[in-house]
């Protein structure tokens, strides 16, 4: 029944539609912090509802075949941000089970034991000794004391923290997140990202590599040069790590205007990209821009509103168009905790 809806919404060959998975952790547990966040059970069960109802292909392939108008029916890619180290321990050996392939979009500023602002922050709050952290002299909107007495209050002043930096500029932004981690006597983490070694051995098992800046930046928010920088350094330090060329890029944040513009567009072909992923909703057809196609993250936890959901957004179409095959679902089901990008 979900395959005939899905066969229906996203036929073969012209009329192809390609539907593009945007995950970026996988916790080996469940994450006390963060119960709504994929561990390895949740993980493993998607992936098997994934290999049933879809024919999942690896992202260089599917743009390619959605360009020469011969995708398969049911055409579906994984892919993961940011390049975290439980990307490559937890979530490999699940997909590799279930036969499938996925693409890792890397910040390359933080593989090799760095650690991105937005987990500066999250670990800082996460494993303080101290009941509240009081940030009201940073003298920064929106940051203010924290009560940290419950595991909820603690995810409630992560999310507030990285609230109040997210639009800063990119140097204030990183040196604030270290700020209130030395505030809160907790050292970043060093092995929250995936390593140059483990990078090789995603691409030996398989998977494919894509770019994702170097630190992570709101491309909107930079110089031309900056943003070239960002964009063509990320390309290069993985080809030197890989050994090969290097794609496929993700624009970090990923919504178009707030996060990046027509300027990180151009850059992103002129750098030599062959396609470029965004995080707005959607799915693509044979007249999307390849450097804008859209992503999307199911997160129900029964097959048959997983399947709907993905249907929903086959439904949709392209970026911006209201949902409507769901609309009656309830709304506390239509954020996914997961998807969001940094
Ligand atoms: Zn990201």
């Amino acid at each position: 029944m979900l395959k005939v809806l899905l066969d229906m919404l996203s036929p073969a060959g012209e009329r192809a539609r390609l539907s593009v998975l945007i995950l970026h952790r996988v916790h080996a547990v469940q994450d006390p912090m963060h119960p709504d966040e994929l561990d390895a059970h949740s993980f493993d069960r998607q992936c098997g509802w994934l290999a049933q109802l879809f024919n999942v292909l690896p992202l260089d392939e599917a743009v390619e075949r959605l360009r020469a108008g011969t995708l398969p029916a049911r055409a579906l890619s994984i892919t993961f941000d940011d390049g975290y180290a439980d990307a490559h321990d937890v979530a490999l050996p699940i997909l590799l089970r279930h036969g499938l392939s996925a693409t890792f979009f890397i910040a390359t500023g933080a593989i090799d034991g760095g650690c991105m602002w937005n987990d500066v922050v999250e670990e800082a709050v996460r494993r303080t000794s101290r009941e509240s952290l009081d940030l009201g002299g940073f003298d920064v909107k929106g940051l203010q004391s924290c009560k940290l007495g419950s595991l909820e209050l603690r995810r409630v002043a992560s999310e507030r923290i990285k609230h109040a930096l997210k639009y800063l500029p990119l140097e204030q932004r990183q040196a604030l997140a270290h700020r209130i981690a030395a505030h809160a006597g907790v050292q970043p983490s060093s092995g929250l990202m995936m390593s140059s070694k483990q990078l090789r051995h995603l691409r030996r098992a398989g998977m494919q590599i894509g770019a994702h800046t170097v630190s992570h930046p709101i491309l909107a928010g930079l110089g031309a040069e900056q943003a070239r920088a960002e964009v063509g350094l990320s390309k290069r330090q993985l080809e030197s790590v890989l050994g090969e060329p290097v794609q496929l890029f993700a624009y970090p944040n990923g919504k178009w205007s707030q996060d990046f513009d027509a300027q990180a567009v151009e850059i992103v072909q002129e750098q030599g990209f062959d396609a470029a992923f965004t995080t707005e909703w959607g799915s693509a057809d044979a007249s999307t821009n390849p450097y804008l196609i859209p992503r999307f993250t199911p997160w129900d936890r029964t097959r048959l509103r997983f399947g709907l959901r993905l249907a929903d957004n086959l439904y949709r179409g392209g970026t911006g168009q209201p949902a409507s095959l769901l609309q009656r679902l309830p709304s506390q089901d239509r954020r996914s905790p997961w998807a969001l990008d940094v």
